[in-house]
């Protein structure tokens, strides 16, 4: 069994992103303060906003999806959580608690905003571990600020950790880079509980590897009229041009008042990526889904096989991705290469977060701290995390053919090694 397709294929643009883009493209319009021609109307758009530029009118898409009151396009995840860091008045050596189990952007957002990570421990849900977090703000009573990551999708135990920022006047920002249309408590069919609600301030990103792909961008979600107007500024939006904003709070004293404290870190998105990304809002719903067809019966597949196990996601939490995680039970470190490496033979790509060169490892982020922290549990948790990327153009036989190479490899290496079996007690 071998198999072929690539895991790092991202998902294509829509026809309709594509005609978008290539209309600007002739209009050379780019800039999302810049002038709006009337003549152009791109494919027919008769809506009340036609003549309103891409960036403004996606933000609006993007704010009608999420529940949040205003959206700020920038040009990546960071740069938001970098922005979302300043407006909420994060000062330099100021700490900023973060999971230790999530992408280099994160403590780098914090890094930027000339403020220490602080990082709290991973459990084996790969979501951060309420008691650490507990005991990190004992340790830390200074701390007044938290960056929770969505790492993966995992969502960790929100209302929980809501309760104790609010109990300890931590200001929580939401990194939901993996985490849009993703539920909270999706069996409430009274509304739609998108994660992205219990803090101020959510992040995005529409990089190619997450949901929404135009190679880079990102958003900054917030129902705070006075963050949002800071963000709108210090994303690039200077004199009177907050004005052009569709999703933004109308009272522009807001604006008035602090524009000349705030910086212009030029960090907006452009009317291309946002021309690319518009249409991909109403294929949210239609990817989630077809992710979460393949995840599932990937995870049914796994979950018979010995030595497999998939932690299952905090209870109010919707188990879904582009990607699936799974450990290796009781696998030392030279089995879990040597099936890293078996796979990798039959075309299945699989990656270690644990590893010298991953950027996922906390133990990498040398920028953050001068001596590596003492945070064993999320080591031994990503020493033995195996990711699998689930990519959009996988079909289900796909998911079918990666299952039982996945199934072949173990079992290749148990008939060489029985005691294998033995010491994983799953
Ligand atoms: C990709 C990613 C980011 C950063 O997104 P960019 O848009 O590339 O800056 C942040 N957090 C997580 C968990 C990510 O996977």
């Amino acid at each position: 069994m071998k198999f072929t397709k690539s895991f790092d294929a991202p998902n294509p643009i829509p026809a309709k992103g594509i005609s978008n883009a290539v209309s600007l493209m002739k209009n050379g319009m780019l800039y999302r303060y810049g002038h709006i021609d009337s003549d152009i109307n791109f494919d027919g758009d008769n809506s009340p906003h036609a003549n309103e530029s891409e960036v403004s009118k996606l933000e609006l898409a993007f704010s009608d999806y999420t529940g949040h009151k205003y959206v700020i396009a920038v040009n990546s995840c960071g740069s938001a959580m970098f922005i979302a860091l300043k407006a909420m008045g994060v000062q330099p050596n100021d700490k900023v608690f973060t999971n230790a189990f999530t992408f280099t952007a994160v403590p780098s957002s914090i890094v930027h905003a000339n403020a220490i990570p602080v990082y709290v421990e991973c459990n084996d849900q790969y979501v951060i571990d309420i008691e650490h977090f507990e005991e990190q703000i004992k340790q830390n009573p200074d701390v007044k600020y938290f960056i929770l990551s969505h790492m993966r999708g995992h969502v960790a135990e929100l209302d929980k950790i809501q309760a104790l920022c609010d109990r300890h006047e931590i200001r929580l920002i939401e990194d939901c880079a993996h985490g849009l249309g993703k539920r909270w408590n999706p069996d409430d069919s009274d509304h739609d509980n998108f994660v992205g609600h219990h803090c101020e301030i959510a992040c995005y990103s529409a990089q190619s590897h997450k949901m929404l792909n135009s190679g880079e961008g990102g958003f900054i979600a917030t129902n705070d009229e006075q963050l949002a107007a800071y963000c709108i500024l210090a994303a690039g939006s200077y004199e009177e041009l907050y004005k052009k904003h569709l999703s933004r709070p109308m009272d522009d004293s807001l604006f008035e008042n602090i524009k000349f404290e705030v910086p212009n870190f030029s960090l907006r998105m452009n009317n291309l990526t946002a021309a690319i990304l518009r249409p991909q809002i109403d294929l949210i719903d239609e990817r989630i889904a077809s992710y979460k067809e393949k995840h599932d019966r990937l995870i049914t597949i796994l979950s018979d096989i010995d030595c497999i196990n998939i932690p299952e996601p905090v209870d109010a939490a919707e188990h879904v991705g582009d990607s699936l995680q799974f450990n290796l039970v009781d696998f030392d470190r030279p089995h879990v290469d040597d099936f890293v490496k078996r796979c990798a033979g039959k075309g299945v790509k699989i990656q270690i977060f644990g590893t010298d060169d991953n950027a996922r490892d906390f133990r990498n982020w040398k920028y953050s701290f001068d001596e590596i922290p003492d945070l064993n549990n999320t080591a031994d948790i990503i020493s033995c995390a195996c990711d699998l990327r689930l990519p959009m153009t996988f079909t289900m036989d796909d998911i079918e053919l990666l299952g039982a190479i996945i199934k072949e490899v173990i079992d290749e290496m148990i008939n060489q090694e029985p005691s294998l079996l033995r010491v994983s007690s799953k």
